[in-house]
């Protein structure tokens, strides 16, 4: 297939709006190709060549590619990094200095997809002296060949940053479409399949082959990460085990850890620790893979977990901030594992012995884990748990998953309402007190589900109240969000001098029409442009969570907020009436 019939879909997709065209776009596009192409093509177009979880970069800045770009068409790099600034687009600059092109090699060829492709993952293989000059070679040699338009897409997949607006939701409506015949059960069938798999090649190949059945088939796999299960947010102890014990299923309660989320797979003597957003930190944690060795007895099983850091001297937990320096380092990784030791924490098994788990109960998931875990404490231990005793209507009994002489029923206090019985709020003191986050709510009954869903699993913790802050600088986020705005800098206000101090950068919490919308307000506040970083002017609020506001020398407020998520846009604000750094002062104090 020639790089230019992509470029025809790409610029269609980037025509338009409507997440209806771009699902037909995109679903005509996989109808046409044939099978070998498939899984290239559905990589190129969600703009990179590797899968969500595996561990590759490209390597390659955006320095270099202005290089690449310079070498390829003779334009000088000033000339290409101002069209850059204009435009606010590399892959734009590249076009403009290809349709300019002062030199060109004698010998060109038509690009071709597979021709693309395979010079991407290439890139990321080079290592060691020279690696970057033969990077630089790289693409500048596909924009030889590149037209103007061809170029564009080249350097925006170089880079990471497609900026055609298709996200998973489009594709996998499109795979629904383009091999099946698109219902609300097929797009479920889609999903699952993504949610097992991580790999849009695997399901698209296997929804054009084998149908909504060969979908169904699709089973956890070692190695492939799964898309792990996530908390909804309880308002309250009593409330969310009453929610969770929905069908009146026992509930187990756990410490909510405050590490790093892992999936560690597991096949002889190889082990793999990923992340919770799939990524491969095996190299950065000798210690656990050691732990996992030691202590978990099974040929082949996927178990799950938090990685904790504490204090080799007090042994006080460490903030995930101290933590994630081990998630960072490349170099020196046993001098860090020493400074900064870490106990994992299992709460679940994914996969044991040839047989996949994701259907079977939580009771059922824990009962393969106890079997094969040989708990070493300090190393490896099973999360610390305990079974709620406020489940509602008193629970089931018998084989609910409690211990059998804690079942006291509901409590009610003075007003009839329920709360929590004395040992639920004790767990929960103790998971504090203990320098945790707070409890996990888990349905015992409940089979192993990806993504965020309700009634399977709940976290309880103390909520901080939300702040309402200005928007003062924004960045292209990157990946499938990439033609948004995702990456905002937040502040607040200094009462007596009037300056915004910044205590944030946002990320997370919106949905993407949420983010359309945001993009669509801020774009033309846009003061000043630096690559990808936008200056604005001061005039969007939003109201913020966060989980902890923490000092930090990176923000010239001294604090940041950890994990501010998106509330709302506040229309109702001015930037006069966002929070004062007294106030965050205060609450930083009072936390
Ligand atoms: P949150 O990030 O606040 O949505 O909470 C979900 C995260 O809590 C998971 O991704 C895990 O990293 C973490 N976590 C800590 N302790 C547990 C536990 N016992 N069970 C499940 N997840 C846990």
């Amino acid at each position: 297939m020639e790089y230019a019939a992509l470029v025809d879909v790409y610029e269609r997709l980037e025509a338009t709006s409507s997440n209806l065209e771009k699902t037909a776009i995109l679903a005509e596009a996989l109808a046409d190709a044939d099978e070998a192409q498939l899984p290239i093509l559905v990589k190129l177009l969600r703009g990179t060549p590797f899968a969500a979880w595996e561990a590759e970069e490209l390597g390659i800045s955006s320095r270099l590619t202005t290089e690449a770009i310079a070498t390829a068409t003779g334009v000088d790099e000033d000339a290409i990094e101002a069209t850059w600034r204009d435009t606010g687009d590399l892959g734009d600059a590249a076009a403009e200095a290809v349709a300019n092109r002062k030199q060109r090699t004698l010998v060109t060829t038509r690009l071709d997809v597979r021709t693309v492709h395979d010079t991407l993952q290439e890139l990321a293989t080079y290592e060691g002296e020279g690696s970057q000059e033969r990077r630089i070679e790289a693409v500048a040699g596909l924009l030889n060949d590149a037209d103007a338009s061809e170029a564009r897409y080249v350097v925006r997949t170089v880079l990471g940053h497609l900026r055609v607006g298709i996200g998973d939701g489009t594709v996998r409506d499109a795979i629904a479409d383009a091999f099946l015949d698109g219902s609300d059960a097929a797009i479920e069938a889609v999903e699952r399949a993504y949610q097992v798999t991580n790999d849009y090649r695997t399901v698209a190949r296997t929804a054009k082959r084998d149908g909504v059945d060969g979908l169904a088939e699709l089973d956890v796999e070692l190695f492939r990460p799964v898309e792990v299960m996530l908390a909804q947010k309880a308002e309250g102890l009593p409330e969310g085990i009453d929610e969770v014990a929905d069908e009146g299923a026992a509930v187990r309660l756990e410490h909510k850890f405050d590490g790093v989320r892992t999936q560690i797979h597991k096949q002889g003597n190889e082990i793999r620790v990923f992340t919770r957003r799939l990524e491969d930190v095996t190299a950065q944690f000798p210690d656990v893979v050691a732990a996992v060795r030691e202590g978990v007895d099974a040929t082949e099983c996927i178990v799950e977990g938090e990685i904790v850091g504490y204090d080799p001297d007090t042994g006080e937990v460490l903030p995930f901030q101290t933590l994630s320096k081990r998630i960072k380092r490349k170099y020196d990784v046993e001098e860090t594992a020493a400074e900064i030791p870490v106990t994992v924490h299992l709460f679940d098994c994914l996969y044991r012995d040839n047989e996949s788990l994701l259907d079977a109960s939580l009771r059922e998931r824990l009962t393969a884990l106890e079997r094969i875990l040989a708990p070493e404490p300090g190393a490896i231990e099973l999360a610390t748990h305990q079974a709620a005793e406020s489940t509602a209507d008193g629970g089931e009994s018998g084989d609910d998953g409690r211990g059998d002489d804690t079942a006291s029923g509901r409590a009610k206090d003075d007003a009839g309402e329920t709360v929590a019985a004395e040992a639920d709020r004790a767990f929960y003191a103790a998971a504090l007190d203990a320098g945790h986050e707070g409890v996990m709510l888990k349905n015992a009954a409940a089979s192993y589900q990806p993504g965020r869903r309700v009634g399977y699993m709940m976290k309880v913790k103390p909520t901080m109240e939300p702040l309402d802050l200005v928007v003062t600088r924004a960045q292209w986020s990157e990946g499938r969000r990439s033609e948004f705005l995702g990456r905002l800098f937040l502040a607040c206000r200094d009462a007596e001098s009037g300056d915004l101090r910044e205590v944030g950068r946002l990320a997370t919490g919106y949905t993407d029409e949420e983010l359309r919308d945001l993009t669509a307000r801020l774009e033309p506040l846009v003061t000043e442009r630096d690559g990808r970083q936008l200056e604005l002017q001061p005039e969007v609020v939003l109201e913020i969570e966060y989980e902890e506001i923490q000092p930090s020398p990176e923000y010239d407020s001294g604090f940041a907020l950890r994990f501010p998520r998106f509330v709302r846009v506040r229309d109702d604000l001015r930037p006069t009436d966002a929070d004062t750094l007294d106030r965050v002062s205060t609450l930083h104090d009072q936390q």
